[in-house]
This record gives structure tokens, sequence and C-alpha cells, in this order.
């Protein structure tokens, strides 16, 4: 595979949706399918609404994106359309980042899990290139979350992580474990350890999970000719490395939680304040992206000063908008819609 020009035609932002199937408890409910995918681009809602009165009408909205991926599609092919095209600029000095946006149960993580599994896998074979080969190129893995504005790692017992910036403005995480990955089935541990502390919590798996920002990162290193023969240990050796490129995958927090600023509960409500914050600077940051801007407001929340060096330099975002079908929540799709049309 060729790479030297590959990067320059891999556009810099990609908005994806994806809708899941219509599920059994939806059906049971007799709630239809209230969204429908034209040709892997655009999309048709059909929003249920009533006259003053009470005739019953449909109100449609279209919306067009770089792909519309309907329920018929397997996490391969959502891997084909977003990741893989990014992996070799990896090796090119890019950062780049893939996000998971949308409701609670529109299908986020079932997206997003398998995705750095595949991407390990191809970076891994790149690794093994002849003109990789004898660069001293390792990839390293960290698991971490951002709930309530605070990091926590993910893979070291949700140990509490502070953010500091270095003089040429890198972003370091300091305590952050990161771990030398070089096969597949040692990442799967990894997530489905990450995922098991992602959800230990007071208040229950699901309502935990939907309130933090989870940030999966490959970064790939090139490393200095060790001529101690002592083994360093890994942490050691993944802070002496020097990052060529990295991946960031982020199954976003619920966007419906940004709306739980007049909750009952003062924490509930400070919760949701900082969700609303980050999502609305994360759409920011994009579009000052997106425009070349030089500015990038990545000072807004704590979500997009970690991705600060992920916002400038070469990058690629792909935001993947994850949609569910039924007619109770088209009022969080249209929104999920708009918001992605908003970043494109
Ligand atoms: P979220 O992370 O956005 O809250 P989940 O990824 O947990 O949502 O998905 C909610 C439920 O729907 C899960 O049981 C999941 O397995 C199922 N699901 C989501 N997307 C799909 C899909 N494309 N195909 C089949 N099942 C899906
Ligand atoms: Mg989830």
């Amino acid at each position: 595979k060729e790479t030297g020009t590959r990067e320059s035609n891999v556009a810099k932002i990609k908005v994806v949706v994806r809708k899941r199937p219509i599920n059994k408890k939806e059906i049971s409910r007799k709630e239809e399918d209230i969204v429908t995918v034209h040709e892997n681009a655009y999309l048709t809602v059909h929003e249920p609404k009533l006259k003053v009165d009470l005739t019953a009408y449909v109100e449609k909205h279209e919306f067009c994106f770089d792909a519309v991926l309907d329920e018929h599609v397997s996490n391969d092919e959502v891997y084909r359309v977003t990741v893989e095209p990014i992996i070799p600029t990896i090796f090119e000095h890019t950062k780049a980042t893939c996000f998971a946006y949308g409701q609670t149960g529109s299908g986020k993580t079932y997206t997003m899990k398998p995705l750095p599994l595949r991407a390990v896998g191809d970076i891994v074979r790149m690794l093994h290139q002849p003109q990789f080969r004898n660069q001293r190129l390792k990839l390293w893995l960290s698991y971490f979350e951002i709930y309530g504005g605070k990091l926590f790692d993910l893979l070291s017992d949700r140990r509490k992580l502070c953010m500091r910036e270095d003089g040429r403005q890198q972003v370091c995480i300091v305590g952050l474990q990161e771990f030398e990955v070089s096969d597949v089935q040692i990442v799967n541990e990894f997530i489905e350890k990450g995922n098991a502390a992602r959800s230990t919590g007071s208040t229950g798996a699901n309502e935990e999970s939907s309130r933090s920002h989870a940030i999966l990162q490959l970064a790939v290193k090139k490393h200095k000719e060790v001529t101690d023969t002592r083994r360093q240990n890994d942490a050691t050796e993944a802070k002496s490395g020097k990052v060529i490129g990295k991946i960031s995958f982020i199954d976003l927090a619920g966007s419906e939680r940004g709306a739980d600023t007049t909750d009952n509960d003062r924490q509930t409500r400070i919760e949701g304040a900082e969700i609303n914050k980050s999502l609305l600077a994360l759409k920011e940051c994009i579009r000052a992206l997106d425009n070349d801007q030089i500015h990038i407001p990545f000072r807004g929340s704590k979500l997009t000063e970690v991705l600060r060096d992920s916002f400038v330099g070469n990058s690629r975002t792909v935001m993947i908008s994850c949609i569910s079908p039924n007619a109770g929540s088209c009022e969080h799709t249209l929104n999920t819609l708009r918001y992605a049309d908003r970043v494109k």
C-alpha cells in the first residue's frame, strides 16, 4: 500500500450517521420506525405530530451526511467507512479522533467497542512493513474517562488523573498508564477491563456510563536505541518515546444528559451542565477546525482541553452520530442530527 500521497486525500472531517435496528421492547410498545435511510447518503425522519384539532400528521425532515448507515450495516463495514482510511495518516504525524455521539441507547458503545480492535490489527500490520520494521516504533494504549469534569484512569482502578500542558502546548495527563500492545487479543482484554471500570458506581451501570466520556488512545511512538541492558519498566519507556501519531476513540456521554440541568438532584445538575458545556465546546472546536481557524476554542471544557493536541496541526476527525429509530426517540434523534449537521 502506498502511504505517501494518500494522506491528503482523506477528508479532514467526516460526519457519518448510524441508525440502529428497532428493538423488541420498542416493537412491543407498538412504536414505529420513523427513520428511512436512502442510498447510504441521506435520511428522512418522519416526525409524528398532532394538529390543534388532534388529527395526526407527519412532518418530514431530511438530512444529508458523508455517509448514512442503516440498521443492516455491520460493525466491520462501519470500520471500513470511518477509521480504516485514516490509519495510514497516523504514520504521517497525524492526530486522529473518532467520536460516537448520540442519546443513551442509540448504539454508541456497540459501535465504538470493536473499532480499536480492528485499528490495532491494521496498525500492527503496518509496523511490520519493511519501511517501518527497523524504526523502533511501538504502539501504546491508554484508556480513561472524563466524569463530572475530572479524569480517571480506567486501566488502573479509576485512579484520579490531572492534566498539564508543557511549554510546547502538548497535553500531558499525569499518571496515565500506557500499555504496549502488539496483538489484538490483549486489546480486547483492556477494553473489557476499562468498560467494567467505567460502570462501577453507586447509581448503577448504564446510568453512570451515560454521564461520562470514555477515551481510548492508541499512540505510535518512536523509541531511542536502548544501550542499557537493564529492562526499563513500561511507564518509563512509554514516556521516553516520541509520539509519531495517534488515534483517540471517544464514546461520548449520552447527548440527552446535557439537558439534565433542571434535575432535582444537585449532583446530576452539575454533571448535566458539564456534559452540555463539553458537547457545545466540541462542536465549536470541530467547526473551527473545518474553517481552518487559527484560534481553536479548546478551553471551553475539560474534554476539548484534553483533546487539544488533536485539534492543532495535522488532524483527522470522524464523528459517528448514532440514532435510535423509534418514534419515542424522535426529539433526541432530531437533536442528534442537527448537532451533526452543525459540525459538518
Ligand atoms: P449507548 O452506548 O449509546 O447507550 P449501546 O451501544 O449500549 O447504546 O446500545 C444499546 C442497545 O442496543 C445495546 O443492547 C446494543 O447491543 C444494541 N445495539 C445498538 N446498536 C446496534 C446495532 N447496530 N445492531 C444491533 N444491536 C445494536
Ligand atoms: Mg454506552
